[in-house]
C-alpha cells in the first residue's frame, strides 16, 4: 500500500486506543551508512509517542498485521472517529497537531485549561480554543511565535500544576526573529 509512514513509525502514532506498535509487524530502515536493517517490535523499543530507533535510520517499508473485519462495521468506525475528531479539534486550522504529550496519568490538554491558557496569543500564535492541545498558525505566525507560545504555556502549567510539559512536536532549526513578542488573550 503506497503511502508515507516514516513519522508514525518513528513516533509510535496513534489516538482513539490504538497506536502503531498494535499492529507492526516488521520494518526495513537503511542508516547513513548505507547498511539496511530489519527489524521487529522487540528491536524498535516503542514507547508513547516514541520509538528507541537511532536517529539516523531511515524507514524504507514496514509489514503491518491488519485484523479481519466486516466492511460495513470499519466503515463506520472510520466515520464516527473522522466525526469525533472534528467535533473536538481544530481539523481545518493551520496546526502541528498535538503539541505536548500526555504526561503519565494526565491529559495535556486539561492541565493547559487548568493553567488558563485556552486563548493565548503571542504574535500570530494562539491556543486553539476548541483543543488546548493544539497551537494555531492564526496567519501569520512565525516559528519564534509557536515556540515562545509553547514555552509560556509548560511555564503556565508547571506554575500552576507542578507538571513538566515534554513537547511532542520536534522543534528542528533556529528561530529566524529572536524579538521577544507580547503575550495576549
Ligand atoms: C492536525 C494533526 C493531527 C494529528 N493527530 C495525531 C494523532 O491523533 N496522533 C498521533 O500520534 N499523531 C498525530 N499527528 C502527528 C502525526 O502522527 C504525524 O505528523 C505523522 O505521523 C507524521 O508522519 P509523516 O510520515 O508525515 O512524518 P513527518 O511529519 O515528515 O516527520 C515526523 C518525524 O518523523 C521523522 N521521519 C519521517 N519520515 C521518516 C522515515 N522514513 N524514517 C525515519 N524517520 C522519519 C521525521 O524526521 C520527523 O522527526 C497529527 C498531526 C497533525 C498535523
Amino acid at each position: 500500500m503506497p503511502d508515507t509512514l516514516g513519522g508514525a513509525l518513528r513516533m509510535n502514532a496513534g489516538a482513539y486506543g490504538a497506536e502503531i506498535r498494535d499492529v507492526f509487524g516488521a520494518a526495513r530502515a537503511v542508516d547513513r551508512g548505507g547498511r539496511l536493517f530489519e527489524v521487529a517490535a522487540a528491536d524498535l523499543g516503542f514507547g508513547y509517542r516514541s520509538c528507541a530507533a537511532p536517529d539516523d535510520w531511515l524507514f524504507v517499508g514496514a509489514t503491518l498485521r491488519g485484523v479481519p473485519g466486516d466492511r460495513a462495521a470499519i466503515a463506520a468506525r472510520m466515520k464516527s472517529i473522522r466525526r469525533a475528531r472534528g467535533d473536538t479539534q481544530p481539523t481545518g486550522a493551520r496546526t502541528g497537531g498535538s503539541t505536548f504529550a500526555n504526561p503519565n496519568g494526565a491529559r495535556a490538554w486539561e492541565l493547559i485549561d487548568r493553567a488558563g491558557c485556552r486563548g493565548l496569543r503571542r504574535g500570530g500564535a494562539m491556543v486553539s480554543g476548541k483543543h488546548c492541545n493544539f497551537l494555531i498558525n492564526t496567519g501569520d505566525a512565525t516559528a519564534a511565535d509557536l515556540e515562545g507560545l509553547g514555552e509560556e504555556v509548560r511555564r503556565r502549567v508547571k506554575a500552576a500544576t507542578g507538571v513538566d510539559l515534554r513537547w511532542e512536536i520536534r522543534r528542528v532549526g533556529v528561530a529566524a526573529d529572536p524579538t521577544p513578542r507580547e503575550v495576549s488573550r
